[in-house]
């Protein structure tokens, strides 16, 4: 097997080329630095899971916002922050403090410094995670959604970009198909990164490719950052990191992320001394539904939905309030894990899936990602988007009936366990279907799609008036099977606010940075049990540019230093 000895000196080494790894790349190289970023999977998947992102950032009183009406503040969003986190643990200090730089950040220079890479953003913002159990408890109080103009790829782009300009400027190189296994320690420090050199794949981005070694790799640096990302797409290790708390881990679950999310990364780092905390916690969405066009094994997307559908679990009892469409992602995963089944169900129509169902991931959104303005304007007209009816029309989880009794036998038949009974859902139906016969009435949900419908991004083009769901020229009436789909770790490897890594001691290792999912988007867990939507990319940002300039700042590799 061949060997590839050290051959240059670095200052600084990323591990991982996805958003938080290229941030930190190309933040060590404009402070000076001589940066190494190797990654397991091929260039083709340059960008990593941000690619794939709806591009979705977290924007706290911006002139998007106030355009439309929106009050903001950084104390208001700090309050739903720490509403949503429920910190409440001792290695939480650190969540904290990222906890609140971040927010700090998010109200203040994100804006800025993104727009100065130019990225720009969709005029509608978005309201997801929209709470619903109080002013204290978790949930956006407004929308704080900001989509990426170009979505995911758009978010890449700037510092896939720079780190290009880079390598041609000999500040940067990138080595692909580079595993690491172990990180070099040397006194205490972590001084390199070891590991295989897998032989070549020309798998597509996104689809997995093989771990075949052909050689082995060693580089030396003072400092090394850890950006590999989270588990979610290794779900035998999300089963095994489950909480008690959520129930039994589900037996059927689709994966929402590649599988080189496969959380090796943290393993190593964990070895190298570094402290690994909540593992438990992990943000996980219960709206999944199998991809009918699959890119990766057992590909899996999630609906952001508008708040109209009607919630049922897998026996046809309506959720309780307030665990509506696009509410409170970990109280319906709590709730539906103990229903003991691992799906439930929407019933809606067709009017309100055109307009309701936002599909999340670039690939759904070829108009936003596309950057194309005339077939975002005609998705706004469109009866049904046709990314959600290349669903409608080949989704394994989808049904449609003209009546809710022949809805109800198709829902029996395609889960093949005769749990609904057709009199039972036709009375949830009915009762909820007289709610919207006055314009106050004491449906929580109906109210809440009401009060939605006060801000104008979603009169607009997420909320349709409540009607009955069973109104003819509203159908034909669909069912949508919802699976758990897994996506982020909340946890991760514990950092200060430099991005070194922390020993079970609270000290420093030495050498030792992380950022973005690896980091737990900073902290080891900067958003506690439960995350506000549109905080992962922001945190991988923000820390990509904690992690690249503190390892900058180290001291530099000495001339002929290996
Ligand atoms: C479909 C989808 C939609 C999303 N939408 C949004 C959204 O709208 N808003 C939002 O805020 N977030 C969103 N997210 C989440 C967000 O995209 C991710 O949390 C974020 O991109 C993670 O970036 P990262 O750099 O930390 O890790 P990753 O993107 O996972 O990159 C890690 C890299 O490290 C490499 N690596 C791992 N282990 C090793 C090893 N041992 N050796 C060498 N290389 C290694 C991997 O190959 C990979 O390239 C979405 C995610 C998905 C999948």
């Amino acid at each position: 097997m061949a060997h590839t000895p050290h051959s240059k000196n670095f200052d600084v080494i990323v591990v991982g080329a996805g958003l938080s790894g290229l941030v930190a790349a190309t933040e060590a190289v404009n402070a000076g630095s001589r940066v190494l970023l190797i990654d397991q999977e091929s260039e083709a998947n340059l960008g990593a899971q941000a690619h794939w992102s709806f591009g979705g950032i977290f924007l706290v009183d911006s002139p998007e916002q106030r355009r439309l009406g929106v009050k903001d503040s950084e104390e208001l969003a700090l309050r739903d922050w720490f509403g949503t986190a429920g910190f409440d643990r001792e290695e939480d200090y650190w969540p904290r403090e990222w906890a609140k730089a971040y927010v700090h950040w998010a109200a203040g220079g994100k804006r800025a410094w993104l727009r100065e890479r130019g990225v720009r953003f969709f005029p509608v913002v978005g309201w997801a995670e929209r709470g619903g159990a109080g002013a204290q408890g978790p949930g956006n109080s407004v929308p704080r959604f900001h989509i990426t103009w170009g979505t995911g790829p758009g978010i890449v782009e700037p510092f896939a970009v720079a780190a290009r300009t880079a390598v041609a400027k000999g500040q940067l190189t990138m080595l692909w198909r580079h595993q690491l296994d172990e990180l070099v320690m040397a006194e205490g420090a972590v001084g390199g990164v070891r590991g295989s050199l897998l032989e070549p794949d020309d798998a597509e981005r996104g689809v997995a490719t093989n771990r075949n070694a052909i050689g082995t790799f060693e580089y030396f640096a003072p400092a090394v950052i850890v950006a590999t990302g989270g588990i979610g797409g290794n779900i035998a290790k999300v089963r095994d990191a489950w909480p008690a708390r959520l129930g039994e881990a589900p037996k059927n679950m689709v994966a929402g992320v590649p599988a080189h999310v496969d959380g090796r990364g943290l393993d190593i780092a964990e070895r190298a001394g570094g402290r690994l905390i909540n593992g438990d916690r992990m943000w996980h969405y219960t709206e999944g539904i199998a991809n009918w066009n699959p890119v990766w094994r057992n590909h899996g997307i999630r609906i952001l939905p508008g708040p109209s559908s009607l919630w049922l679990d897998a026996t046809g009892k309506r959720l309780p309030d307030p665990l509506w469409p696009g509410f409170d992602t970990l109280g319906t995963l709590e709730y539906l894990r103990g229903t003991g089944h691992d799906y439930s169900w929407f019933i809606l129509n067709r009017r309100i899936i055109g307009k309701e169902f936002a599909l999340s991931g670039s690939e759904q959104n070829p108009d936003l990602t596309g950057k194309d303005v005339r077939a975002v304007v005609a998705r706004a007209k469109t009866d049904v988007p046709d990314p959600v009816q290349a669903f409608l029309d080949n989704g394994e989880d989808f049904v449609q009936a003209p009546n809710l009794d022949e809805l109800v036998k198709k829902m029996n038949e395609l889960s093949g366990e005769d749990l609904l009974d057709p009199a039972e859902v036709a009375a949830v139906v009915g009762a909820r279907d007289s709610a919207v016969q006055n314009a106050f009435g004491k449906d929580g949900q109906i109210s809440a799609v009401t009060s939605a419908r006060n801000y104008v991004g979603d009169r607009l083009v997420r909320s349709v008036k409540p009607h009955p769901l069973t109104d003819p020229k509203a159908g034909p009436l669909v069912a949508v099977r919802l699976n758990i789909l897994t996506r982020k770790s909340l946890g991760g490897l514990n950092t200060d606010l430099d991005s070194r890594v922390l020993n079970a001691e609270g000290e420093p290792v030495p050498g030792l940075y992380a950022a973005g999912e690896a980091a737990g988007f900073g902290g080891g867990g900067c958003h506690g049990y439960r995350a506000l939507e549109g905080t992962f990319l922001g945190g991988c940002l923000f820390s990509g540019r904690s992690a690249g300039q503190s390892a900058a700042s180290q001291d530099r590799a000495p001339a002929g230093w290996t």
